[in-house]
């Protein structure tokens, strides 16, 4: 009679191909799934009935911050768990901790990962073989970014375009990373320490990509009205270069560029029969980023996630602070600084088009050190099941798990992640399809999702919706595997 370690009975499998679920058993032995399907005469050392609820590949966040958070307690990555993922994609938007080392407190949006303590990790190498002998309570796949890479070279003397020479020490850096199992190369193309970079300069630090098979990552130049030549920019970089490109939490920002996500996806899919070009959205119609005063306008309500000089700002609307102090809202901003803030910046609509395009994954781009974050920090994962998916009918369950799960392993060369699947890594979410939801909201951002019963990580148990994390974190360090 076959055992197994953990055996699930008469769970609906969604495989994560994007296929619908069939209903069925999935036995798990050490870190692995061994077999699926109808196991009678199977036993396991735990086994769960698990009629009525979905069992999925765990989720991937395509999209993350985590970078220090991989760092602390397990607990630290409960907003992580509690929605079901088990692996992060961090160094983001050109923010990466490695190779960096810091004496003082970083420039924005360098800070969103905190002060100069935490910038400690020279090479990769060391981010790597810390996260190897202090494993995370999730899986991690690590791209470097390019103002970290800045400023590294540059010091605090990044408002200018890189000279030939900076480049070269970048392009040698981040040589040096990938062969140290970076996944590829991140840039925050909007932020004032990398604005100046041009196009060239960008595809001349990432030549290393294609001979790595890395990918290049990009929170473009323009979100708002240039955001039809930012795409033209990323997916020029990508064909120079020779690598996939992942356009990062895509958006349309600002009243006047409402409605064209039809022209931004219609591009991409144009741009995307040249080369491969995929993106990355969370599910909310605001943004979050560092308080910066050009971000400021009339007809944008800003609200407060963080304050170093005035704490108990964090939550609060910029205008009611500016009010009570007297001041236009811009100068309250600059009191306020340095600092967070979400913008309500989006249509729904845009939202709701850019989440249901193919080539979409689901990233939170949550920032887990705020103070009052953004709720696509506890929210996103199953905002998209339960609200989109399930409320809305924006698509099916199935499509929705394949965005989290099987479309990003395959953007980010996850190899034997995302599926269920006979010799796949047992990265597993157990949830009610009738009752998961987001609970997270601007006002209470911090609230565990409904509906997550249970998360493992390599094959055991992460997170349980009645003990919460599991203090005994099994997630690994990952290295991109590009496919075919
Ligand atoms: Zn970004």
């Amino acid at each position: 009679m076959p055992r197994c370690d953990l055996l699930f009975r008469d769970a609906l499998l969604i495989h994560g191909n994007g296929e619908s679920g069939v209903t069925g058993d999935l036995a798990v032995s050490g870190d692995r799934i061994v077999a699926l399907g109808a196991l009678t005469g199977w036993s396991g050392g735990r086994e769960i009935d698990a009629r009525g609820l979905v069992l999925a590949p765990g989720f991937i966040d395509a999209h993350t911050h985590d970078d220090r958070a991989l760092l602390g307690p397990p607990a630290a990555l409960a907003c992580k768990l509690s929605q079901g993922v088990t692996t992060v994609i961090v160094g983001n938007c050109g923010v990466s901790l490695a190779p960096l080392s810091l004496d003082h407190r970083p420039i924005a949006p360098l800070d969103l990962l905190g002060d100069e303590r935490w910038w400690t990790f020279d090479s990769f190498a060391a981010y790597a073989t810390h996260l190897d002998a202090h494993p995370p309570a999730v899986n991690a796949l690590a791209f470097v970014g390019h103002i970290s890479l800045r400023v590294r070279v540059m010091g605090d003397d990044v408002f200018r375009p890189a000279r030939p020479k900076e480049c070269a020490e970048m392009r040698s850096l981040l040589a040096a990373a990938l062969a140290e199992g970076a996944a590829g190369f991140s840039s925050g193309l909007a932020y004032p320490p990398a604005r100046a970079a041009t196009t060239e300069e960008v595809i001349a630090i990432g030549e290393p990509l294609a001979r790595h098979g890395g990918l290049y990552v990009t929170h473009m130049r323009d979100e708002e009205s240039g955001v039809m030549a930012s795409i033209e920019e990323a997916a020029a970089i990508g064909r120079t270069i020779g690598c996939p490109v992942v356009i990062s939490h895509h958006k349309c920002a600002l009243p006047e560029n409402f409605g064209r996500s039809r022209e931004t996806l219609a591009l991409i899919d144009r741009t995307a029969g040249q080369g491969d070009v995929h993106l990355d959205a969370y599910p909310y119609a605001a943004s979050s980023t560092a308080l910066l005063v050009e971000l400021l306008r009339d007809d944008i309500p800003v609200q407060i996630t963080w304050s170093l000089p005035h704490p108990s700002a964090a939550g609060r609307m910029l205008d009611e602070i500016a009010r009570e102090w007297a001041v236009p809202p811009i100068e309250a901003a600059r009191r306020l600084q340095p600092a967070g803030a979400v913008y309500f910046s989006m249509d729904e609509q845009d939202v709701r088009r850019i989440l249901a395009h193919p080539r979409t994954a689901i990233g939170s781009d949550g920032l887990p050190h705020d103070q009052r974050p953004h709720p696509r920090l506890w929210g996103s994962f199953p905002r998209v099941l339960g609200h989109y998916a399930r409320d809305l009918g924006l698509f099916p369950l199935e499509v929705a798990i394949h965005k989290m799960t099987g479309l990003s392993a395959s953007i980010f060369g996850l190899a034997d992640r995302g599926v269920l699947r006979e010799g796949a890594y047992a990265d597993l979410v157990l949830f009610d399809p009738a009752s998961i939801a987001d609970r997270a909201t601007f006002t209470e951002p911090e609230l565990p999702a409904e509906g997550i019963r249970e998360v493992w990580v390599n094959g055991r148990s992460a997170y349980t919706a009645k003990g919460g994390v599991v203090p005994d974190p099994a997630g690994r360090l990952l290295r991109r595997r590009p496919q075919g």
